[in-house]
């Protein structure tokens, strides 16, 4: 079996105005869906971001794949990889932290590796999560993932998830997640308030849930004193407290002055930051993220790493479809030492998806592992099409969340280590 020919497709989807460090959410999502076809007639299927400058990215590499066994992950790999060469893709996707070469690397390989999975697990009739060691869970417990938000877009009608701008807000999102889809953790995305601010909605959500785990991620907002002053304020609180400073060096300047584990997905990506990460003691908790951790084979080994250095996992989302949900679902269920909910947003797609309903659901708050071959989904083909006519009309190209904030609020900076 060989590949015949890669199509990569950019999609749009609606997304709400989701406040963060960085600004504020535009009122389309950007992705992009990568379907790899062979000779033998199956075809496999990855999700990736959407931005212009990982879009033309994807698709050299996807050139370079023609004619390989979908066997050779490693050596596909390494073909990315010359595709790629040197360049550096700083983040257009949304806060996933610091750029460097392996880790554009490995963001482009991501979604051809989850498609050649898919092809294998067609071919062998059996799930992805097989084909990485068998699950350990037959279903992958997500949490709710809080945004404080506007009730629309500014110019457009409110959403139906309305307004997040103060506690009570905050508490009637959750209520209605938890209600909805079952979830049993919540986090809060913050960096959007003075600190003070952000510890009463976590007090209110605590009175609200009072056994539901909660996590808080402010994105780097805060400085190391201020990330120790709220993490003390929270002790007892907080399962873990997300990227509060910036830096490996503001996180391991925090991590042993406050009582919770500290968690990131923004100070370590790639490689490269594990060992000063573990050495300095920065990190508790990885988010592992297959977008940019090289697919699912690789986060499996990152997986094993965090198990050997007593790091706890979870797993990082931005914004994504039913592809990416299977993908990480898959993934989810094979990793043993996976010790928290894992991060979605799916709740925010409101219905919205590039796949045939059915075959991913929520059961209290989590996604039964989908036991048809391959990723065990099926691309919906009229609602591919019309996303990617909503990509080619919104104009969007990559995600700014600051010039979008700026139209409305011309003086808005972002938040990094701001208070
Ligand atoms: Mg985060």
């Amino acid at each position: 079996m060989r590949i015949k020919e890669i199509v990569a497709t950019p999609v749009a989807f609606h997304d709400p105005p989701l406040l963060n460090a960085t600004g504020v959410h535009e009122p389309w999502a950007l992705r992009t869906i990568v379907e790899v076809v062979t000779d033998e007639g199956l075809t496999g299927v990855g999700e990736t971001y959407g931005d212009r400058a990982h879009l033309d990215k994807v698709r050299a590499a996807g050139r370079e794949l023609v004619g390989l066994d979908p066997y050779a992950l490693h050596a596909a790999h390494a073909r990315v990889a010359a595709s790629v060469g040197d360049e550096v893709v700083t983040d257009q996707h949304g806060l996933t932290g610091a750029g460097s070469n392996q880790k554009t690397v490995d963001a482009v390989y991501s979604p051809f590796e989850v498609a050649l999975l898919d092809i294998q697990g067609k071919a062998a009739g059996r799930p992805v999560a097989d084909l990485l060691g068998g699950a350990v869970r037959s279903a992958v417990p997500y949490s709710a993932y809080l945004f404080y938000k506007w009730a629309g877009h500014p110019g457009q009608s409110d959403d139906r998830f309305g307004a997040a701008l103060d506690p009570d807000g905050v508490v009637a999102q959750a209520r209605l997640f938890v209600e909805e889809y079952g979830f049993t953790s919540i986090k809060l995305k913050g960096g959007v308030f003075a600190p003070e601010k952000e510890i009463e909605a976590i007090r209110a959500l605590r009175d609200a849930f009072p056994d539901l785990p909660l996590r808080l991620d402010p994105n780097a907002a805060w400085t190391p004193e201020t990330s120790m002053r709220v993490g003390e304020a929270l002790a007892g609180t907080l399962e873990y407290l997300e990227d509060p400073a910036p830096g490996i060096e503001g996180m391991a300047e925090v991590a042993p002055k406050v009582p919770m584990p500290l968690a990131t997905n923004m100070c370590v990506v790639t490689h490269e930051h594990l060992p000063p990460a573990i050495a300095r003691g920065a990190i508790g908790v990885l988010l592992t993220d297959h977008h940019y951790w090289g697919g699912l084979v690789r986060s499996a080994h990152v997986a094993s790493l965090c198990e050997t250095f007593g790091i706890g996992l979870s797993m990082h989302s931005n914004s994504h479809l039913g592809v990416s949900l299977a993908a990480m679902t898959h993934l989810a269920a094979t990793i043993g030492n996976l010790n928290h909910a894992c991060d979605t947003h799916t709740p925010w797609q409101d219905g919205q998806d590039v796949v045939v309903p059915g075959a991913l659901r929520f059961e209290g708050g989590a996604v039964p592992v989908p036991d048809g071959p391959g990723l065990g989904i099926e691309i919906d083909r009229d609602a591919l099409a019309r996303m990617h006519e909503q990509y080619q009309r919104c104009g969007l190209q990559r995600r700014d969340d600051t010039s979008y904030m700026r139209r409305f609020h011309p003086t808005f900076e972002p938040k990094k280590g701001h208070w």
